[in-house]
Parts: structure tokens; C-alpha cells; sequence
């Protein structure tokens, strides 16, 4: 049982107790995210302002055995942040700060709740950019991107996800109060250049690890010049073959060269065409057009047909307008996905095809992947009407993510109770069994994040 008023005391001795909160007033916005997990009220919330807040509110939380979660922007929609147990929930919001934009090493230092669209502003203003654009929405930062391993819309055949791909060194508070640089700014004399200089990527370790080893304070991200000439193309394709070829054709000739976002959209309603849309971006116009006409080339010699750019601009418009469409049509609901080979969107496609729309009789869900190096984002999407939907589908989508975790799909962003979280505490794996030594070694009281990811009882 968590003493409730003595814990408020203690964390406003170590935070102004005026970023101190335990009455429900203040709590309630802090029990959902934008998944349909059930609502959860933390017993407190600090809204620290450094590092050593940070340090003080651990402190407490192991004195007192009281888990800690961690809240960035709040769009995640997997349950990956909520208070499973009694415990303080930690709004990251007031460190957003950008601490420096280099632009002669290419890289940005920012505090972890800085947005995605707060940097890239600032970044434009000197002609640099990080490419990516924020799905989330406005409000997705920079730290939970890269706590999740996240990619936005426009992660490219080339650079891969920007969440993973662009973090170059990370500062982590561990939950015994300890504080780790990783990569090159781990040897204090040097500077924030490189995520992988000396012995292990100890970022790899937290990056996707949504939070269960350390909470994140500063970040270092690679950034690049701006590309201000951009292509978008439409193409359908007549068979799934087609698109297959399509992505080991941007993969093996032009993926490594290419700045090049590819999007497969298929609706429930015409399950047989293959949508493609596809962002071109560069730096000078005669290489984008240069790209541009090969792509073209190979479209229509898999027997694709070209289409007007406007339902392509409608789709991205789409994507980035999503927070208005998930309370129009139902909330936005993402199952089946994960990441796979360029061959087994075979599979995946075969799945939704057969088991959700044939076996299963659902037709509203649709399926879209996107091109990173040498794979597949994939996933299946539907909107549902809380709470009359909800139970019959999360039974559906369970059945579904069963058959495709079976096969050969890697589950993407594994969160709390009502995410993949049992599914892959069920796999006996040496990867599992090395996080769990981590966890216990890291946080021998299960401190931080108790609950998500890693089931508690699989901790004892
Ligand atoms: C409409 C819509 C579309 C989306 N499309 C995409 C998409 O295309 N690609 C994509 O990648 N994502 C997408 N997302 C997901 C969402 O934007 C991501 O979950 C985002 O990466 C999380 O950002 P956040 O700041 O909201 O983090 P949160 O949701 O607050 O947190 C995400 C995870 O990181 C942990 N965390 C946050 N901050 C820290 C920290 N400082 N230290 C340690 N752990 C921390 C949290 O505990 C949680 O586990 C979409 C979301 C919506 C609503």
C-alpha cells in the first residue's frame, strides 16, 4: 500500500511542491493514452525540471516502493506508460528544451519531451531539417520516439526509422539514480558525435526498451540540410508480386541512395489493389527528376498505372490530421504489426486477407506498410466505437497477432497489459531472459515502469 500523503510530502522536498499533485482532479487526465486500455489512476504526479529531480523522485520511489511511470507527449496507443500499479507518473513536459543545435557535426541535443515540430522549426531556420515528420501528431517528442524505437511517416528506404536510426548519445537517469552518456559523450572529454564508439551500444539497450531501464533527460539526434525539393507519386499495382519486386527494387538498386519514403495501402473495400505512395526527396532538381523517371519506369514494367498526387496528399493529410479522424469514426486501433522481410509481406497480407476478412467476416480493417532498408513496417488498422466494439475485437485482434507473431513477423512496440506484452513474455527466448537479467540487475525492485513490458511475476 502506498502512503499516499507521506510520499506527496517527500516528493515536494525534492520537486516545488507546486509540480506535486495526489488529488484526482489532477490525476484523471494522467489515467489513459490514446489506446483502448482500460483507465488507470497513478496515485501522484511530479512534473520534474532536471536531472536531479529525477534522481530525488527515485530516491523516494525505492526508499517507498513505489513504481514510477513515465509520460512524454502522450500519444503512444499501447498502453505503454499508464500506472499498472499505485504510483507516481512522471509528466515530462517541462523538459522540452532544445540545448544546442550543431550544425557543423550535424546533430541537435535536446531535452527528451522537445517535439518533433519544435525542433524542426527551429532546424529550418538554418536551412537543416530531420527529415521525418511528426505522426503523432504536434505532440509527440523526441525522447518517447526514441524510448519506443518510433518512426513517423517519412522514414525512408534510406535512413530507416528516425527514432532508432538518428539517436546518436543519450543521457539516462538508471533507477538507482545513477547517470550514463552513451556513445562518444561516455568519454567526458569528447563531444556528442557518435552513437557507437566505445565497446557496446548501450543506447541499443534503451532505445525500444519504452522506458523499463532508465528514464531519458537529454538526447543527442543526427540532423541533416534541409531537402526542399520533394516528389510524392502515386502508383497501383496489379498484384502483390508487383509490389514485392517494387520494394526489393528500391531496396537493392536505389534504397541506399535514395531519400525515399514508400507506403503500401490496401482497404478493406478492394482488398486486390495496391495502392503505393511514394515521397522523393533530394537535393538537387535534376537528381530528383533523375529518380523520379526510373521509378516511373519500374512501375509501369510491373504493370502499374500512375495516379494523380492528390490522393496521396490526402493520405499524408490524413496521417498527420489523424488525432481529428480517431474521434470521427471511432477510435484508431493498430494490430497485426511488426516489422518483416521484403518476401513476407506475403504472409502478413495473407492473414489479413483470409483469416480477418474470409474466415472472420471483419471488413473494416485495412492494411498498409511502409519501406524501411531491406523490410517491412507493417500493420493492420481499424477504427472501433467504444465501448460496444471493444471486446469482440480485442478477442479478434489477439487471435490475429497470435497467428502473425507465429509466422514471420517481429511485434512492433510491445507496452503494458493491454499490448503484445504477454505474447512475448510467453516466447521462452534468450533475448527475454537477458532483458529480465538487465531489469533485475538495473532495478532490483522493479521500480521504473513496473508492469510494462515485463510482467512482474516474470521478475520474481
Ligand atoms: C494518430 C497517430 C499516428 C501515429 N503514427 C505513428 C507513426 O507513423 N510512427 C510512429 O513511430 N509512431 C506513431 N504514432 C505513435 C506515437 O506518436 C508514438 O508513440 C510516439 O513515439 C510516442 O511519443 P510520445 O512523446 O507521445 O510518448 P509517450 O506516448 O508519452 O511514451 C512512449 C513510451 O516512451 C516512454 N517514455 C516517454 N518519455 C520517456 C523518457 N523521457 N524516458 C524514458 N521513457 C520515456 C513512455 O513510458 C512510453 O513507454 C502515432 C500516434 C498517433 C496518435
Amino acid at each position: 500500500m502506498v502512503d499516499v500523503k507521506k510520499v506527496t510530502k517527500l516528493l515536494g522536498e525534492v520537486v516545488s511542491p507546486a509540480r506535486v499533485s495526489d488529488k484526482d482532479f489532477d490525476l484523471i487526465p494522467y489515467s489513459r493514452d490514446l489506446s483502448p486500455a482500460k483507465q488507470k489512476l497513478p496515485t501522484h504526479v511530479v512534473i520534474p525540471e532536471t536531472r536531479e529531480e529525477i534522481q530525488g523522485i527515485l530516491k523516494i520511489a525505492n526508499e517507498q516502493d513505489v513504481p514510477v511511470y513515465v509520460r512524454g507527449g502522450g500519444t503512444s496507443h499501447w498502453d505503454a506508460f499508464l500506472a499498472q500499479e499505485p504510483g507516481i507518473m512522471l509528466d515530462m513536459s517541462k523538459m522540452n528544451k532544445i540545448v544546442e543545435i550543431n550544425e557543423r557535426d550535424l546533430v541537435a541535443t535536446v531535452q527528451p519531451n522537445c517535439t518533433w515540430a519544435k525542433l524542426d522549426r527551429e532546424l529550418r531556420k538554418q536551412g537543416l531539417t530531420y527529415l521525418c515528420s511528426e505522426a503523432g501528431g504536434p505532440a509527440m517528442t523526441i525522447g518517447g520516439s526514441v524510448m519506443k524505437a518510433g518512426s513517423g511517416p517519412h522514414s525512408t528506404a534510406k535512413f530507416g526509422a528516425h527514432g532508432n536510426n538518428d539517436a546518436v548519445t543519450l543521457e539516462m537517469v538508471l533507477p538507482n539514480g545513477d547517470i550514463v552518456q552513451t556513445g562518444s559523450a561516455a568519454w567526458p572529454s569528447a563531444g556528442k558525435f557518435e552513437r557507437q564508439c566505445l565497446g557496446p551500444d548501450l543506447a541499443g539497450m534503451f532505445i525500444g526498451a519504452e522506458g523499463i531501464l532508465g528514464i531519458c533527460t537529454e538526447l543527442t539526434m543526427r540532423i541533416r540540410p534541409a531537402t526542399d525539393i520533394q516528389e510524392r507519386l502515386l502508383a497501383t499495382m496489379p498484384t502483390l508480386d508487383s509490389v514485392i519486386e517494387f520494394g526489393h527494387f528500391i531496396n537493392r538498386h536505389v534504397g541506399d541512395e535514395y531519400l525515399q519514403g514508400v507506403y503500401l495501402w490496401v482497404d478493406p473495400s478492394a482488398p486486390d489493389v495496391f495502392t503505393l505512395m511514394m515521397d522523393i526527396f533530394g537535393y538537387e532538381e535534376e537528381i530528383v527528376n533523375h529518380r523520379r523517371s526510373k521509378i516511373i519506369a519500374k512501375v509501369e514494367e510491373l504493370g502499374g498505372v500512375l495516379g494523380d498526387r492528390a490522393p496521396a496528399d490526402d493520405y499524408f493529410g490524413h496521417i498527420l490530421t489523424g488525432l481529428t479522424d480517431l474521434f470521427v469514426a471511432g477510435v484508431w486501433h493498430f494490430f497485426g504489426s511488426g516489422t518483416l522481410r521484403i518476401d513476407d509481406i506475403k504472409f502478413m497480407y495473407d492473414v489479413w486477407k483470409n483469416e480477418l476478412i474470409g474466415k472472420r467476416g471483419y471488413v473494416k480493417a485495412g492494411f498498409g506498410g511502409q519501406i524501411l532498408p531491406r523490410r517491412w513496417l507493417a500493420f493492420m488498422v481499424t477504427n472501433y466505437r467504444e465501448p460496444e466494439e471493444w471486446d469482440e475485437l480485442v478477442k479478434m485482434c489477439d487471435e490475429i497477432d497470435e497467428i502473425i507473431l507465429d509466422g514471420p513477423v517481429v511485434p512492433y512496440g510491445v507496452g503494458g497489459r493491454d499490448g503484445l506484452r504477454n505474447i512475448v513474455a510467453s516466447r521462452d527466448t534468450g533475448y527475454y531472459r537477458l532483458l529480465k537479467t538487465l531489469k533485475r540487475t538495473l532495478d532490483p525492485k522493479n521500480i521504473l515502469q513496473r508492469g510494462i513490458f515485463i510482467p512482474e511475476e516474470e521478475l520474481r
